[in-house]
């Protein structure tokens, strides 16, 4: 744990959030200002700072994915969903503990805007 990440506190419960699904590996948690319907951040209990680095641990990327494909089967998410991780300064990352977002409940409209 790193005392100095947020989802890393979030992990601890020294953060409150509401958590929707939890495994040994992973947390699942709304996020604090949905972008849909459903917006739920998945993480991985282990700091890991971007999806690159969660990718050199593909036991704990497996198991972020598994638990975001949960996540939409628990909230319903039955007529699709999208996926999201946000990476670097390009990608518009703010919280530098790699999630998911798994966002869906509504026709999300076009993958990205037109610059
Ligand atoms: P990023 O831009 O890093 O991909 O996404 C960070 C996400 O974390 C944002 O959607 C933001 O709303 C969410 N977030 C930031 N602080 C908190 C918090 O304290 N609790 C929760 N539940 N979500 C947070
Ligand atoms: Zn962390």
């Amino acid at each position: 744990m790193e005392n100095s990440c947020l989802f890393c506190r979030i992990v601890a419960g020294e953060i409150p959030a509401t958590i929707v699904h939890r495994t040994e590996s992973t947390v699942a948690f709304r996020d604090i200002d949905p972008k849909a319907p459903t917006h739920v951040l998945v993480i991985p209990v282990t700091h890991h700072a971007n999806v690159t680095e969660l990718a050199a641990d593909p036991a704990a990327a497996a198991d972020v994915l598994a638990a975001a494909a949960k996540v939409a089967e628990l909230e319903g998410l039955d007529e699709g969903f999208r996926v999201i991780f946000n990476t670097g300064a390009h990608g518009g990352q703010e919280v530098f503990h790699v999630h998911a977002h798994v966002v869906g409940g509504a026709p999300l409209g076009p993958m990205l805007s037109r610059q």
